[in-house]
């Protein structure tokens, strides 16, 4: 502004008072300071200024401006304000500004100098906004934004770090893991499924996988498998697929699918885990070539020496020693056992080969539960077995084969009972079946163990040392009883003995 105050139409009284009026009515708060004095001083202010500051006409005239920032003098904005008044330039800020009651405000200040005909700067006129509101507005924004953005930048990196984890994971794992989508197209391929079957990225991703690498997948029970998964959430889990791929050969693998759930929804992809067991399979094979080689190439030169020890049985001289005689039968008890140790064995790899036989013929069960215990009763007169068998029930079975399974369950019972006598056979009639417990008060085995003992060649590990054995007589049980159409099962609790159990249907008359 450098129009001239004193030669200002303003010196005429009337117009004077309309000015006046017209600044008293003004919302934003406007001084006049004049420059010609010392400290540039304050000489007019509007109503408006007092109300902004709080203070009163008289409080204010005279003053300079600087009493409204208080002891708050260290804001930029005043290097601004000076310089401006210096150079007697025109200037713009925003300060924080005190009441006469010591609250802040944020004033929107507008200087303008007032010049004389020489140029010299007469005046200033102060031109003043409450932006308080205003700036708390922005300032609030402000902060909304930063920590809007602090929580995506850390939602990011927790979403980055989860990725890089998970990657990690199935980059890691020794499995063929893949990624498909509803339609059956591979949406990821870690790395072990790529190296496993001899292709690339390129041309796996995107691909659907039943055309994939001339459709070597395009395997009927995989896709059978599949379509069951989507519309019921049911994971398919150790599904075994053998393959003849064209460029990897003969592969047997275990596929376990599930559909993946992420916060508690469903989504229409499924991941398949491939593993390859064709090696494990075939270790597994060559494991059971050996065992039945190994038992039949066994069995043949004992049963020539169980001849023999039965012929020099019958043929003691007259007169032999005590001696004599006794280490013969020793020699022959050590026979029978080691016969039965490899029937066992030979037992086993039959069950495995599926070879098997049973010979069914009804027979009475009373009879042969009295027999078995009463063998086994000679042979162990450290425990007292009672029976209790009286159902009059006649199954159609293999009568060797059931008494079989009554002697393991029996000789298990004495084994693992060594610190107490008692043992309980009970037969009894459980609707068309009947029901046979053998109760020993022994040892017991664990819930964790119950679950495994039926296991080929699983023994309970603390025992292994003490009690001799080859964990496979409870394999063969359960083979047994499954094949006459029973269910074999284990009742125990560590140190407080156990019941096998198993039912047999009863022929119908
Ligand atoms: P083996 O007796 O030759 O080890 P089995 O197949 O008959 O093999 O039994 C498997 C395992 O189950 C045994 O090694 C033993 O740990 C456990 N077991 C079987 N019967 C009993 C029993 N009556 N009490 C405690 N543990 C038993």
């Amino acid at each position: 502004m450098s129009s001239d105050f004193k030669n200002n139409p303003l010196n005429d009284p009337l117009s004077n008072n309309i000015y006046l009026q017209a600044l008293n009515s003004a919302k934003s708060g406007i001084i006049i300071t004049d420059n010609r004095q010392q400290d540039n001083p304050i000489i007019y202010c509007n109503r408006a200024f007092e109300e902004i500051s709080g203070y009163s006409h008289n409080e204010i005239i005279g003053h300079n401006c600087r009493f409204l920032q208080s002891q708050d003098r260290g804001q930029e904005e005043r290097q601004i304000i000076k310089k401006a008044i210096k150079e007697g330039e025109e200037c713009k800020v925003e300060i924080r500004n005190y009441r006469k009651n010591g609250s802040l405000f944020w004033n929107e200040l507008i200087i303008s100098p007032v010049k004389d005909d020489e140029d010299n700067v007469t005046h200033f006129i102060g031109v003043q906004n409450d932006i308080t509101l205003r700036k708390k507005a922005e300032n609030e924004l402000r902060e909304e934004k930063s920590s809007v953005e602090k929580k995506i930048l850390e939602r990011t990196k927790e979403l980055q770090e989860n990725h890089a984890f998970l990657s990690s994971i199935i980059e890691t794992v020794r499995e063929s893991l893949l990624v498909l989508d509803v339609d059956y197209r591979v949406l990821s391929a870690n790395s072990h499924f790529l190296t496993s079957f001899k292709v690339t990225q390129e041309e796996t991703v995107g691909k659907i996988l039943f055309e994939l690498g001339n459709h070597q997948w395009d395997i009927m029970l995989l896709k059978q498998l599949l379509t069951k998964i989507l519309p019921t959430n049911n994971p398919v889990i150790d599904f075994e697929v053998e393959h003849d791929f064209p460029y990897i050969g003969k592969k047997i693998m275990l596929l376990n699918a599930y559909r993946i759930e992420f916060e508690g929804q469903y989504k229409d992809r499924i991941l398949l885990a491939i593993e390859d067991i064709t090696e494990k399979k075939e270790i597994d094979r060559r494991k059971d070539d050996f065992l039945s080689i190994a038992s039949h190439e066994l069995k043949t030169p004992l049963t020539t020496i169980k001849g023999f020890t039965q012929l020099l049985e019958r043929m003691i001289p007259e007169g032999s020693s005590e001696k004599f005689i006794t280490t013969l039968q020793k020699v022959s008890l050590n026979v029978d056992r080691l016969n039965n140790l490899i029937s066992e064995l030979l037992d086993t790899s039959k069950i495995q080969s599926g070879n098997i036989e049973i010979h069914k013929e009804p027979f009475k069960i009373d009879k042969i539960i009295h027999e078995a215990v009463d063998n086994l009763a000679l042979a162990s007169p450290s425990h007292n077995i009672s029976v209790n068998s009286d159902t009059n029930a006649t199954i159609l079975g293999d009568e060797l084969q059931i008494t079989q399974v009554l002697n393991n369950l029996v000789s298990n019972a004495i084994k693992y009972s060594p610190g107490s006598s008692q043992i309980d056979v009970y037969c009894n009639r459980v609707g068309n079946f009947i029901r046979i417990s053998v109760t020993d008060y022994g040892m017991g085995i664990s819930q964790q163990d119950q679950k495994k003992i039926f296991e080929r060649f699983f023994r309970v590990r603390d025992i292994q040392k003490k009690f001799p054995g080859m964990g496979i007589g409870l394999y063969i049980c359960q083979e047994i009883i499954q094949n006459h159409e029973g269910t074999l099962w284990v009742e125990s609790e560590i140190g407080n003995g156990s019941t096998f159990n198993f039912t047999l249907p009863i022929q119908k008359i």
